[in-house]
């Protein structure tokens, strides 16, 4: 005998007040990157209270990758606050994932519970945290009923496309071995209790080039006499961005954006440096490789031809997919939460999402989940505003996923 649904539903309707509470204080100590040690403690404090058994999950970045993420514009990333915990034993294992950091915005949405520190909860992981919390206290109330192991995956740094590389480089997805993975994003300008998905790629990867040219400055009178990196920059912030014009295939979707070119101080200098920062996005993989290799081999092409020099450092987050098999599982019992009618097959984003990491290595399902109504300020808005009855709803979601799945997948 599996779990009802309705059981779930209501469990989670009891607990509503607790899992808007517990989104509040997240929502209140917005911090960014890979280091969130206010958010976790708090995470972990709850899971305390429950009695879930969790580990840190995440450990030290190597300090190439602290230099590449500070040159690169984030903030100082030295560790990983993320935490995995376990509900349930033995096989089979569903990860229902939750990222927990907030974005370097300051919010103006007018809300009594307004952050106050210059940062935002404005892409939602605050509910998403709060959620799986709430899915915790439902889940664990029925661990004794549970055919298998639900892992938690408490995740920082999303934002930063750092977190959940570093997770599954720490072991996230082993001891005890996940088969599947779950993850929800909010999405504000939905009507609130729908839900979105795509099957295959639904996310598209991310390529950053941060490239730093350094030329010879001097006089601008004297132009002979230099090596002048705002024009070798300017040559290659065409050449790239004709590069996806010319050779990719016009029926896959590329979004090749230079979000920061800048150099100089002053009309009669001619500087010493430029920085360029190339993204790259995709949701065609192949597409994706040949222009991951070209756009390397035109920097090295024009600042050489114009005697600079360069350092380039690269980030890449890889599609997410979402598994045809897993979804026609999942799909079923997330109506039983939802109602029948509000579960969409809707187009792939073109935005991405490093839970990429994660369904790579193993079958995966990501949905967006409506919180709000159309024409509703976006996510990283300033200006985004949650409606809180998405909070036991997804909850629910997780946790029915969850739970159905183990029964439907139990070892005889
Ligand atoms: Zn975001
Ligand atoms: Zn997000």
């Amino acid at each position: 005998m599996g779990i009802p649904a309705e059981e779930i539903r209501e469990k989670a309707n009891a607990i509503r007040r607790q899992i808007a509470a517990d989104r509040r204080a997240l929502h209140q100590i917005p911090e960014i990157g890979t280091d969130l040690p206010q958010t976790s403690a708090y995470i972990k404090k709850r899971l305390d209270e429950m009695q879930i058994q969790w580990k840190d999950c995440g450990g030290s970045l190597s300090p190439k990758m602290t230099a590449d993420y500070i040159s690169a514009g984030f903030p100082k990333m030295e560790k990983e606050t993320g935490i995995a915990a376990v509900i349930g034993r033995g096989e089979p294992c569903i990860l229902l994932r939750a990222d927990m950091d907030a974005l370097p915005i300051r919010e103006e949405n007018g809300l009594d519970f307004c952050a106050s520190n210059g940062w935002g909860h404005m892409c939602g992981h605050d509910s998403h945290a709060a959620m799986l919390l709430g899915a915790a206290q439902i889940l664990k109330s029925m661990e004794d009923r549970l055919e298998g192991t639900v892992k938690l995956m408490f995740q920082p740094g999303e934002e930063t496309g750092a977190g959940a590389r570093l997770m599954v480089e720490d072991g996230i997805l082993d001891t005890p071995r996940v088969d599947a993975a779950f993850g929800l994003h909010v999405q504000p300008t939905d009507t609130t209790g729908q839900i979105g998905y795509a099957i295959g790629v639904n996310s598209a990867s991310l390529d950053t080039f941060i490239l730093k040219i350094r030329g010879k400055g001097g006089h601008s009178s004297q132009p002979q006499l230099c090596v002048d990196p705002l024009m070798v920059m300017n040559q290659v912030y065409q050449a790239v961005n004709l590069l996806a014009t010319r050779e990719a295939d016009p029926s896959a979707m590329v979004a090749l954006t230079c979000g920061v070119a800048r150099g100089g101080t002053a009309v009669n200098i001619i500087p010493n440096e430029a920085e360029l920062h190339i993204g790259l996005r995709t949701l065609d993989v192949e597409a994706g490789e040949h222009l991951k290799k070209r756009i390397p081999e035109l920097i090295d092409h024009y600042v050489k031809a114009w005697n600079a020099d360069y350092d380039l450092t690269t980030f890449h987050t890889p599609c997410t997919l979402t598994d045809e098999t897993l979804c026609s599982q999942l799909v079923p019992h997330i109506r039983e939460i939802t109602g029948p009618d509000s579960v969409h097959e809707i187009p792939a984003m073109t935005g991405t999402e490093d839970f990429g990491y994660v369904t790579r290595e193993v079958p995966g399902m990501f949905a967006f989940i409506g919180a709000g109504s159309p024409g509703s300020a976006p996510l990283h808005s300033p200006h985004m505003v949650l409606d809180e009855n998405v909070l036991p709803l997804g909850a629910a979601v997780y946790a029915n996923a969850a739970a159905s799945w183990l029964e439907q997948n139990k070892k005889a």
